[in-house]
């Protein structure tokens, strides 16, 4: 059975401690979209990992982990997080690499750079990996596939080809040094040996294992909001982050996708530019953010201070619809237990009308929250095991959230490891 684990908001909902907790019973992980920008964050009996590029199933003896063709690949990334995990104890994992996965270059990474300082105060707040270049090339068809580093011919011209277009905007918008098309060529080379061992069909490997009856795992990285379709845009990722693009960047049918398990934290943070309805400022933001998530919300990647919010209902549900929504996973509930109430997003006031159902960006830009308060339970969650065990007013919450989301939470996470989970 094929299942997605996907996020419903702005992304570090908590989707890497679920996926490595389902994992345990998976025999392959897929990382189907996105690249090196945003980073998992997993805890486990070897130690604490800051994930880019590896899927979630990593830690696991029994599992394959598969980067799938939708990814951004940045083969020295792959290759660096492969030797770290070995030489932190993990047990050499299998991995393979999509014939079909497009690499993301140093001159991405340079052009996501540039385009940021010529941007200015206006920039996106891009992560400088390289991902909205290396997409854009993708889909201008410029961009250098697996499968073509095993073609020397081909490769010999397209490095001319490529370093021909790349250095008219070098030059002329930019005003930085030119790319040389031997050096791009040696880049590649290196790249080759690097993904060599890895290399593979991945959609006939996962065709097959469908076949057997195997079970496997979408991973997905940010969340609905970031979807360059149904998400803020412009201050989306260049991927789509929803579970229906699994199919596309794994190559699987979709309707082999049975379950939908949508992650939602029990706040909300953000990283990056862009509307934002329940955002908080000030020590009560300073506060959630100190306690939020495993020490702190901050990027696993960049480091950066995580905007802060109370839950958006609004945000949330359509989330979890964008997602076609099975199980919500309500993550990093006990962060919460220090509060006398808690404040929930319930709607947003546009133009004096109250909605619940989230609008475009231009309407967003303009939308306020409105709030309702709960009453907080004010102690430590964490070791619970049961449902019926956590507090009234806990229960409260998660109801409360579920009946405005509309989508069954079938999971509540109450600390940061694979065990501190319970099943509703
Ligand atoms: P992802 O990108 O969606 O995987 O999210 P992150 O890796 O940014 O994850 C969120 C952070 O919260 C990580 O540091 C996790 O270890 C931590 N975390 C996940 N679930 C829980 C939870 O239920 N409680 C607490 N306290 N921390 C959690």
């Amino acid at each position: 059975m094929v299942k997605a684990v996907v996020g419903a908001n702005w992304g570090d909902e908590g989707k890497g401690k679920i996926t490595d907790m389902l994992a345990e019973k998976a025999d392959i992980i897929v990382r189907f979209q996105g690249g090196a920008n945003a980073g998992h964050t997993i805890i486990n009996n070897y130690g604490k990992f800051a994930l880019h590029t590896l899927p979630s199933g990593v830690f696991y003896h029994h599992t394959t982990s598969v980067i799938g063709n939708g990814v951004a690949l940045d083969i020295p990334v792959l290759f660096n997080e492969i030797q770290s995990v070995i030489e932190q104890g993990v047990p050499a994992p299998k991995i393979l690499v999509s014939d079909r996965a497009q690499i993301v270059m140093s001159y991405h990474k340079d052009f996501d750079a540039y385009e940021e300082e010529r941007l200015g105060g206006k920039s996106f707040g891009s992560t400088k990996s390289g991902i909205a270049p290396f997409y854009s090339d993708k889909y201008a068809k410029v961009g250098f596939q697996v499968s073509e580093l095993f073609d020397d011919e081909l490769l010999r011209e397209k490095v001319v080809r490529v370093a021909e277009l790349k250095n008219v905007l070098l030059k002329h918008l930019y005003h930085k040094p030119a790319i040389d098309p031997d050096e791009l060529y040696d880049e590649l080379q290196e790249y080759k040996k690097m993904v060599e061992p890895y290399v593979c069909d991945v959609s006939l490997f996962l065709d097959k294992a469908i076949g057997e009856g195997r079970e496997i795992l979408l991973e997905g990285q940010l969340g609905s909001l970031k979807d360059p379709d149904h998400g803020i845009y412009p201050m989306v990722t260049s991927s789509s982050t929803l579970a229906a693009y699994g199919a596309i960047g794994a190559g699987i049918p979709p309707y082999e996708i049975k379950k939908i398990i949508t992650v939602c934290k029990a706040y909300s943070s953000a990283v990056g530019a862009g509307a934002f309805v329940s955002e908080i400022f000030g020590e009560e933001a300073d506060e959630l953010r100190r306690r939020g998530g495993d020490g702190g919300e901050f990027g696993a990647t960049t480091g950066r201070p995580r905007r802060m919010g109370w839950f958006d209902c609004v945000a949330s549900k359509y989330g979890c619809r964008m997602q076609g929504t099975t199980d919500v996973a309500f993550t990093v509930l006990d962060v919460l237990g220090y509060l006398d109430e808690i404040p929930v997003c319930v709607g947003y006031e546009i133009n004096g009308e109250v909605t619940t159902d989230f609008p475009s960006t231009h309407l967003l830009e303009k939308a306020k929250p409105v709030l309702e308060t709960l009453p907080g339970w004010k102690c430590d969650i964490r070791g619970i095991k049961e449902y019926g065990k956590l507090p009234e007013n806990c229960r409260r919450y998660i109801e409360f959230i579920e009946r405005q989301i509309g989508y069954p939470i079938t999971m509540v996470s109450n600390g940061p490891g694979r065990e501190d989970i319970i099943y509703k």
